[in-house]
């Protein structure tokens, strides 16, 4: 079904290179004239990206990546907000730190990172409507190749047809490929903690640049080593990697592997608010408790369209009886362990000021899984930013999650089935 999505795409990006005369997958084969070195066929390592050049003159400006060696490309626009994504197979992007914050003609800037396993895809925001009138990969006389894709400025019309064009196309590389399941035997509970963002989405940066994505994911695999070492769960993380998962794949990761309890971890970051600090237990809610929660709950569920996924409006609404029943008991249990959490962290971190809130998380949507997002701080503050790099604090969170933890589980159980409290 993946090949068959995947031919469906090139058909598709073939006819728009047609359409938009020249636009779509370039087989790139170094040309100049010399045949392909036979050592690029055998080299499955990733090419290495070692800068990005802006170059902008009256309607076009060319949006370049200088690679070590050729890669197949496939460029297209998304609309709301208007960007174009760049999928590429997997590159390590070892570019200059201020490439970044480059900007010119149509790029008003740009993300890159790993997409998918094998997949990596660079997202750039549009200050213009603009589509891509071409792309191209060629070899420099030093031996590199030089990726070059053309953006031409076209009125809002023109943009919103060669967006729709390519909605539908986009959708079918949405969803990662699952493993098999395993049936499973073990019988203690299977917790799935998700590291929130990933790849092509940073997530909020600290002030001195560190991604959100990449301190979650080390608190994340911290907070496993943890409830592992108790013996008395099985622990699950939605990635292990710096790779984007959509939103619906992480509730749908939680969901089929039957988790009981599901804990998405973030650090988020206030633009103007640097002495707003602390760490917050969110359970999803359709009405936020507050402006700020419901502001950051938009956000989180912008993470799909800031990596080029259009995210599936899947209906919310609780169809029957049994599921309806099923979604009042987790909210029941999500409730139950945040406020364990709240209380366990209390001595060890520093709270925010209002440290339970609710809001329309989409990552929190299972009906049938007990949710909660950990906010662990903000990056943006200056003395939180320091614990959640800190050792000792790590090591004191993680233990007073893993308490609250096993608290969920031991009134969980005890009232379902006494026999079955752990120890
Ligand atoms: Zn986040």
């Amino acid at each position: 079904m993946h090949d068959l999505s995947f031919s469906r795409l090139a058909c598709f990006f073939l006819l728009v290179a047609l359409f938009a005369g020249g636009a779509g997958p370039v087989a790139a084969a170094p040309n100049n004239g010399k045949p392909a070195p036979i050592a690029a066929e055998a080299d499955r390592s990733p090419a290495v990206a070692a800068d990005i050049i802006l170059e902008s003159e009256a309607s076009k400006t060319r949006f370049k990546v200088v690679l070590s060696k050729p890669v197949t490309v496939s460029a297209f626009v998304m609309e709301r907000p208007d960007r174009v994504i760049v999928d590429l197979p997997e590159v390590a992007f070892h570019v200059p730190a201020e490439a970044g914050r480059r900007k010119a003609g149509a790029v008003a800037s740009f993300r890159y990172g790993l997409f998918a396993p094998g997949q990596s895809r660079v997202v750039i925001d549009l200050a213009q409507t603009a589509v891509v009138s071409a792309t191209e990969v060629s070899q420099r006389d030093d031996g590199s190749h030089l990726l070059t894709i053309e953006l031409t400025r076209v009125e809002r019309e023109e943009y919103r047809r060669a967006a729709a064009a390519n909605a539908a196309a986009t959708a079918a590389k949405a969803s990662i490929s699952e493993p098999e399941l395993a049936s499973n035997q073990d019988a203690r509970p299977l917790i799935v903690i998700d590291p929130g963002h990933g790849g092509i989405d940073p997530g909020a940066a600290s002030l001195i640049g560190t991604y959100e994505k990449d301190l979650v994911l080390a608190f994340a695999q911290l907070l496993k080593k943890r409830l592992d070492d108790g013996g008395r769960y099985r622990v699950v993380l939605t990635r292990d990697n710096d790779v984007f998962i959509s939103l619906s794949d992480r509730v749908k990761f939680a969901q089929k592997r039957k988790a009981d309890l599901f804990i998405s971890i973030h650090a988020d970051s206030l633009s103007g608010g640097q002495d707003v600090r602390g760490l917050t237990v969110y359970t999803r809610a359709e009405r936020a408790s507050d402006a700020d929660s419901a502001r950051l709950a938009d956000r989180e569920n912008k993470a799909d369209a800031i990596a080029g996924v259009d995210a599936k409006e899947e209906s919310n609404d609780v169809s029957d009886i049994l599921q309806e029943l099923t979604l009042r008991e987790t909210r029941v249990f999500s409730h139950g362990f945040a406020t364990n959490l709240v209380s366990s962290l209390e001595s060890v971190a520093r709270l925010n000021k209002n440290s339970r809130r609710e809001a329309g998380f989409w990552v929190l949507r299972a009906h049938d899984v007990p949710s909660v997002l950990l906010e662990l701080g903000y990056l943006s503050s200056k003395q939180d930013y320091d614990l959640l790099i800190s050792d000792e604090w790590r090591a004191k969170a993680t233990a007073s999650i893993a308490a609250a933890v096993d608290r969920f589980f031991t009134t969980r159980f005890a009232k379902r089935d006494p026999a079955a409290v752990l120890p």
